[in-house]
């Protein structure tokens, strides 16, 4: 199963929060110590998706309507592109969301699969699965406006994210459109879905399953399937849940979407 993180908070290197720590992100992709249900490392693809701050800038104003979030996703395990290794330590953001694949069976390797999926200011990014994909998920994928259904692509992710993405361009406030989505998805019985969003302000995820993890500090969140070090301060998230939050403030809800949760 993926791991993924998203980051909001004062101005660093994408190095630091993909590569630094005991339990980096990197180093998820090959020792994950929490993968749930199947899987064993993450070496089918990752992806970045960061809105660009020069590391020392003490600008505020990230996240404003101005910045779009660049995107860098590759085939392969992350620990294979040296390049990116040396590039990520002089790259700055000040919001992130990043994330290394282990595809699901039957789902193509390519960088298109590879989370985050971007749109507009958005970045996506989902861990887990939907069973018997596509055809479990003809109830789904009925409700999509026709224009999404052109561009819900090949994999079950690539599926949640053109629903998501209709429900945003629609003016559907972020935390209800993927508490709906889970609702909806969950009623695929064995379904997976723990989902991430952020638009460089607010992350929005959802724990359907797999393990996710939160540390805030003031003006600074880190939201990760795994602890990224030793250090103090990580909470987990319980499962069934929905968390938005910004730099500064954390909520935590119950979701009760599905009248049956096959596992
Ligand atoms: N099902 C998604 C994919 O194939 C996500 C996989 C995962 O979480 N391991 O890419």
């Amino acid at each position: 199963m993926c791991r993924h993180l998203a980051y909001l908070g004062p101005a660093t290197s994408l190095a630091a929060l993909i590569f630094e720590g005991a339990n980096s992100l990197e180093r998820q992709s090959w020792a994950p110590t929490m993968m749930r249900q199947g899987g064993t490392v993450n070496v089918d693809g990752f992806g970045v998706g960061w809105f660009p701050a020069a590391p020392d800038e003490a600008r505020a104003d990230v996240g404003s309507e101005a910045d779009a979030p660049l995107l860098y996703r590759r085939t392969g395990p992350i620990w294979n592109d040296h390049g990116f290794a040396e590039m990520s330590t002089v790259v700055g953001t000040r919001a992130a969301l990043a994330a290394v694949r282990s595809a699901t069976v039957g789902m193509p390797i390519s960088e298109e699969a590879c989370a985050p999926f971007r749109h507009g200011r958005w970045l996506f990014s989902h861990n887990g699965l939907l069973p018997g994909w596509p055809d479990s998920a003809t109830r789904l994928i009925e409700t999509l406006p026709t224009a999404a259904l052109a561009t819900s692509g090949a994999t079950d992710s690539a599926l949640l994210w053109a629903w998501l993405r209709a429900r945003l361009d629609a003016g559907d406030p972020p935390a209800s459109a993927v508490r709906d989505l889970v609702g909806a998805a969950a009623q695929i019985p064995g379904s997976r879905l723990n989902l991430l969003l952020t638009d460089g302000s607010t992350v929005v995820a959802s724990t359907w399953t797999h393990s996710l993890f939160v540390q805030s500090a003031p003006g600074r969140l880190m939201v990760s399937s795994e602890p990224l070090d030793t250090a103090e301060g990580w909470t987990e998230v319980p499962d069934a849940s929905l968390l938005v939050a910004t730099r500064d403030e954390i909520d935590i809800t119950p979701i009760h979407p599905a009248p049956s949760r096959g596992r």
